[in-house]
């Protein structure tokens, strides 16, 4: 993958830290005001709903890297559900992923893992390159994507799509959800709000950042592989099985990262559970060889030299 001239040049990105910052803010503030068992369970059902459908279900094992085939209807939906988790609309998210495999922890990665903790978690998003701020640079890393309108349509209205949820969650929880006898009840509605879209989308940054962070720092080099990337277990669960990243970045295509029986993969769950009823087609499965390899890798010492192919750089048609 080439990458765009302008990936040399980054700017502060004001938009990122004063959206990211009031999140933060309307999160920590309100959550233990507005905590209600309804507002909690808003928040685990699109921390699910966002982060697994939308994110590593959608962006990342099925439009990233075509670890399976859906229909269409599927495609946009979990489009659609990461784009509610504001980490960008699925051209960038994609683009953006795709440069990290192509260049994992060197200077060319965007969230290269030897410029420190701070800088791969969440500093590459204050100071953002160009080649991933600018549509007309970053729609060159994912060009499938960009010929689908409807994925636009998500690019450009991301923030549009999460107030229009918003204020639904805020109109639900002061009517249906409410807990008083007659008229809107405000604190339901605010709590469903906080915690469904702000504590939501804080706890789903930092759990996603932490992939990039954490999971290219601390755990397991399984595979051997001549890159940072770890298999981290805490990461595995809370990530819903992205935490399993050094499998990942040996095999970026295999749908299932959590290659072994004791490595809980929850997007696995979903992608088998899919893939049985019929709606999931042509999935790529870890093969023999790679467990094998991974077997052989663990028995070595000291560390070995990289054995990734080339063609563990996610193709994906690029
Ligand atoms: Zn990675
Ligand atoms: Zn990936």
């Amino acid at each position: 993958m080439k990458l765009r001239p302008s990936w040399q040049q980054s700017e502060f990105s004001w938009r990122n830290v004063l959206w990211i910052g009031a999140v933060h803010l309307i999160a920590l503030v309100g959550a233990i005001p507005y905590f209600t068992w309804t507002g909690f369970a808003t928040f685990i059902l699109f921390y699910y709903v966002t982060g697994m459908i939308g994110i590593t279900f959608g962006f990342h094992r099925l439009l990233s890297h075509h670890g399976f085939h859906a229909p269409r209807w599927l495609e946009n939906f979990a489009a659609l559900c990461g784009t509610l988790a504001c980490q960008g609309g699925p051209i960038n998210w994609v683009g953006t992923h795709r440069v990290h495999h192509a260049y994992s922890d060197t200077p060319r990665d965007p969230h290269d893992v030897t410029k420190g903790f701070w800088h791969s978690h969440f500093g590459w998003l204050v100071n953002l390159r160009c080649d991933l701020a600018n549509f007309e640079d970053y729609k060159h890393y994912a060009p499938d994507l960009v010929k689908r309108p409807f994925f636009v349509f998500l690019e450009n209205y991301m923030i549009h799509i999460q107030v229009v949820f918003g204020l639904s969650l805020f109109a639900l929880g002061g009517t249906v959800f409410a807990n008083v006898p007659v008229g809107f009840d405000y604190h339901m509605a605010m709590s469903m709000t906080v915690w469904g879209v702000f504590v939501r989308m804080t706890a789903m940054y930092h759990i996603t950042w932490c992939v990039n962070s954490v999971a290219h720092m601390f755990g397991d080099n399984a595979n051997r592989i001549g890159d940072h990337s770890k298999n981290n277990a805490v990461i595995g669960v809370l990530a819903f099985g992205e935490g399993w990243h050094n499998n990942h970045h040996a095999h970026a295509r295999f749908a299932r990262h959590g290659w072994r029986w004791w490595q809980l993969d929850q997007t696995w769950i979903m992608i088998r559970t899919l893939e049985i009823l019929g709606v999931l087609k042509n999935v790529v499965r870890p093969t023999q060889a790679a467990i094998d390899a991974q077997k052989r890798g663990r028995l070595a010492k000291p560390q070995q030299p990289s054995t990734r192919p080339q063609d563990a750089v996610p193709g994906v048609g690029l």
